[in-house]
C-alpha cells in the first residue's frame, strides 16, 4: 500500500504535470471509485473546463484544488496507481477513472484491487464533510507542531504495541506498515513494546526516526516494494536502502543479526532482535 513517501511523490508529479491546465473530459470505468457524488452524470460534467490549481497532500489522500472551487480527493488505497499518459495509451486491464486533458494528454486511474476512491467536493464545503476519513488524521510529520511531546501524549497512556500504535492514522498521517518498521528499528525500539513503556528518551528518538526515515523515502521518490510506481510508471529507490522491511533472514546492516519478523494486530514487522530491545 502507498505510505506517505509514495503519496508525496505522486503529489510532486501531479503538481509537474497537471495544473494549469483544463480538463476536457472524462470517464468512469468503475463506479464504485466514485465515492461522492455517486453519479458518472455529476461527476465528469462538473470537472469539464476547470483547471488544477495545485495538489496537496493529507496523510495518504492527493487533494487537487479547482479553477471554480471545491476539489478533487483522492486514496489510492492498496493498488491504485495515477499515470500520466497519451490517450492513445492501449487502455490497462484495470483502468478505472480517465481524466482527459490538453495535447491528447490524460490522467488515468488504474487499479487492481478497486479499493481507489475519488471524491469530488463542491466549492464552499469542508473536504473533511465529504471526505470524512480526513477528520481522523493526525498531524502531519513535517508539520511544526509534531514534536516529541505531541508524539509522547497520543501514545504514552496507550497499552498497545508502539507498531500497532503507528499505523492508526491519527498518531502519525500517512504512516505505514514499511516506514513504521524502518522508524523502529532506527530508533532501536522492538515493534510490541507497548505504548506506556517507552521512556522519554525513545520517544524522542522515534519522533526523530520517523521524520529522518520519511524524508530519505520522499528523496529517494518512494519505494520500490508494493509494485509502486510514480506517475511516469517509474518505482522508486528506498527499499533497496530499506534497513529492516522486507529483509527477513537477512543480517542487520548494523550488528549481522538476522531480521526476524513476527506478527502484530495482523500486520508483519520486521525487526533486528539485537539492536532493538
Ligand atoms: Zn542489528
Amino acid at each position: 500500500m502507498p505510505e506517505l513517501p509514495e503519496v508525496e511523490t505522486v503529489r510532486r508529479g501531479l503538481d509537474k504535470l497537471t495544473t494549469k491546465q483544463p480538463i476536457e473530459g472524462g470517464e468512469v470505468l468503475l463506479q464504485r471509485t466514485l465515492a461522492y457524488p455517486l453519479s458518472n452524470a455529476e461527476f465528469c460534467p462538473y470537472l469539464v473546463g476547470n483547471l488544477i490549481s495545485s495538489w496537496e497532500r493529507r496523510g495518504k489522500y492527493l487533494l487537487a484544488r479547482l479553477s471554480s472551487g471545491g476539489c478533487l480527493g483522492v486514496h489510492l488505497r492498496m493498488t491504485g496507481q495515477l499515470l500520466w499518459v497519451n490517450q492513445n495509451t492501449l487502455l490497462q486491464k484495470h483502468t478505472r477513472i480517465r481524466l482527459f486533458f490538453p495535447d491528447s494528454q490524460e490522467l488515468r486511474f488504474v487499479d487492481t484491487r478497486t479499493f481507489g476512491k475519488f471524491w469530488l467536493v463542491p466549492p464552499d464545503v469542508a473536504p473533511e464533510t465529504i471526505i470524512t476519513g480526513l477528520q481522523k488524521l493526525g498531524l502531519e510529520p513535517f508539520d511544526s507542531e509534531f514534536t516529541p511531546n505531541y508524539l509522547a501524549k497520543k501514545i504514552n497512556k496507550r497499552r498497545r504495541p508502539i507498531k500497532t500504535l503507528l499505523l492508526e492514522q491519527s498518531i502519525v498521517a500517512g504512516m505505514g506498515n514499511i516506514y513504521a518498521d524502518e522508524a523502529l528499528f532506527k530508533s532501536g525500539i522492538k515493534p510490541d513494546v507497548l505504548g506506556t513503556d517507552l521512556k522519554e528518551t525513545q520517544i524522542q528518538q522515534l519522533h526523530s526516526a520517523i521524520v529522518e526515515v520519511l524524508q530519505t523515502a520522499i528523496d529517494q521518490g518512494g519505494t520500490t516494494f508494493s509494485d509502486f510506481l510514480n506517475l511516469l510508471g517509474v518505482s522508486g529507490n528506498y527499499g533497496n536502502a530499506a534497513w529492516v522491511y522486507g529483509r527477513k533472514g537477512e543480517p542487520c546492516r548494523v550488528c549481522k543479526t538476522p531480521i526476524q519478523k513476527i506478527k502484530l494486530s495482523g500486520r508483519s514487522c520486521h525487526f533486528c532482535p539485537s539492536c532493538q530491545s
